[in-house]
């Protein structure tokens, strides 16, 4: 607890250092993680040496550039030989954490109390950046959370690490997001939760039954937090229009914890540079300039369990602007999600499509839906409804090529119960096959 506060309390300082001296201290953490890494790490120590490098390397950006990559294969076969022997004894405990990818590639990798302090202190930070009331009530919908329905029970556990450990909160309240939206509508009713944390897919089935309305929105929700997957803009907009709750979004991965939070003057996500280094790299393997969009490369400064060096994400983002909040830490524009979410023309260019703004529910009562891009000109449209009309499917064919900017061959197929793989917290809504 001690450790937590004196590193929030530095975090709160180091903030508002300039990003040359932010980026110095970046370096300086990197040395350190990359001598022990060399050290105990067989996997690095090859790829090191292969790369040239040396144990008393002085490491510059354009050193640091030379690694390889660490791709998500080579983090899933070779953890054992990336992992290290031994770790400093103040990095405390070793925890084995596996992640639970919805394509079935299952990564499992070491974490300590060290990369758990500052994932507390990040999210911390977090709060403390929105300014919550922590006397207010939360509600939680996630794909593992139980349900904590018992009012005495909810204020008792509060709103969980790392804002119990170092305050009394509020009540927390929480179900799995295997319950129905309809029900999920008529229990956030009954809690009347100030905030609400959930997934952008989730809060956008609530936002349909609000929008139509068949259920009410909670009178006290002022603010939602969304984790885990896109945050499309249209769905800030719906919130907005509700009523003016506000959203504020994460970007975390299990194997990383927070990587950027959402400034609360601007927006923009901060990378949250004193623990972790995010990169957005070109095709060419460049850093993007502010504007271009990039794949997402990751070293975390505070695994020294299994270390984490230039790590390919997968995720892809816009490279952001420097904030005028006056923090020195980096930005994002956008988080884009993943390649597979881009759909690619006849004519071979790529981009990412529109999904989650436009108003499918205008034209039927479709509860979910998914494209599915099988071929160059052959898209799939999956819809969670009972079959539609001829004049209905071509006013949601209209809306889909809008959405995809091109006007694809589509094909329908109607599901009753629930799209393949919704349920557990990672529903893309654009998934492209092609190779
Ligand atoms: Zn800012």
């Amino acid at each position: 607890m001690k450790l937590l506060q004196s590193l929030l309390a530095q975090l709160e300082n180091s903030q508002w250092q300039s990003p040359q001296t932010l980026q110095a201290m970046q370096f300086e953490r990197f040395a350190q993680l990359a001598a022990h890494a060399w050290r105990h790490s067989p996997f690095f120590r090859l790829r090191f040496e292969q790369a040239g490098f040396d144990l008393n390397q002085v490491w510059t950006p354009e050193d640091f550039s030379r690694i390889p990559l660490l791709t998500r294969s080579e983090l899933m076969l070779q953890e054992e030989h990336i992992r290290c022997h031994a770790i400093p004894s103040d990095h405390g405990q070793t925890y084995r954490m596996q992640t639970s990818g919805s394509t079935g590639q299952v990564v499992s990798l070491q974490r300590t109390d060290a990369t758990q302090r500052y994932w507390l202190a990040i999210a911390m930070r977090e709060h403390q950046w929105h300014e919550r009331d922590f006397s207010a009530t939360l509600a939680i919908i996630k794909a593992t959370t139980p349900t904590m329905d018992d009012p005495i029970q909810a204020a008792k556990i509060g709103w969980g690490p790392p804002a119990s450990l170092l305050l009394k909160t509020g009540p927390s309240f929480s179900q799995p997001l295997s319950m129905p939206i309809a029900q999920q509508a008529e229990w956030l009713n009954r809690i009347n939760p100030e905030y609400l944390l959930t997934y952008p897919t989730n809060l956008s089935a609530l936002l349909d039954l609000y929008e139509s309305g068949k259920a009410k929105v909670p009178i006290a929700l002022q603010h939602v937090r969304t984790v885990g997957e896109t945050l499309h803009p249209g769905l800030r907009e719906r919130c907005v229009a509700l009523g003016s709750i506000d959203i504020v979004d994460m970007y975390s991965s299990q194997e990383l914890g927070l990587i950027a939070l959402q400034c609360p003057d601007s927006g923009l996500y901060h990378t949250q540079d004193e623990n972790l280094i995010v990169e957005v790299l070109d095709e060419q393997g460049q850093p993007c300039v502010q504007g271009e969009v990039g794949r997402i490369v990751i070293t975390d400064l505070h695994n020294y369990a299994t270390p984490l060096i230039r790590y390919e994400i997968r995720d892809y983002a816009e490279a952001g602007p420097s904030c005028s909040c006056g923090r020195g830490l980096g930005t994002l524009k956008r988080i884009m999600g993943r390649r597979r979410n881009m759909v690619t023309l006849p004519d071979g260019s790529k981009h990412w499509p529109l999904v989650g703004a436009h108003r499918y529910r205008e034209v039927a009562d479709i509860r979910q839906y998914q494209a599915i891009q099988h071929g160059l000109d052959d898209i799939e449209i999956r819809l969670l409804v009972s079959p539609l009309t001829q004049v209905q499917e071509e006013s949601i064919a209209t809306l889909a090529h809008q959405a995809l900017g091109h006007p694809f061959k589509l094909r329908f197929s109607y599901f009753e119960h629930e799209l393949p793989g919704s349920g557990n917290g990672k529903f893309e809504e654009f998934i492209s096959l092609l190779p």
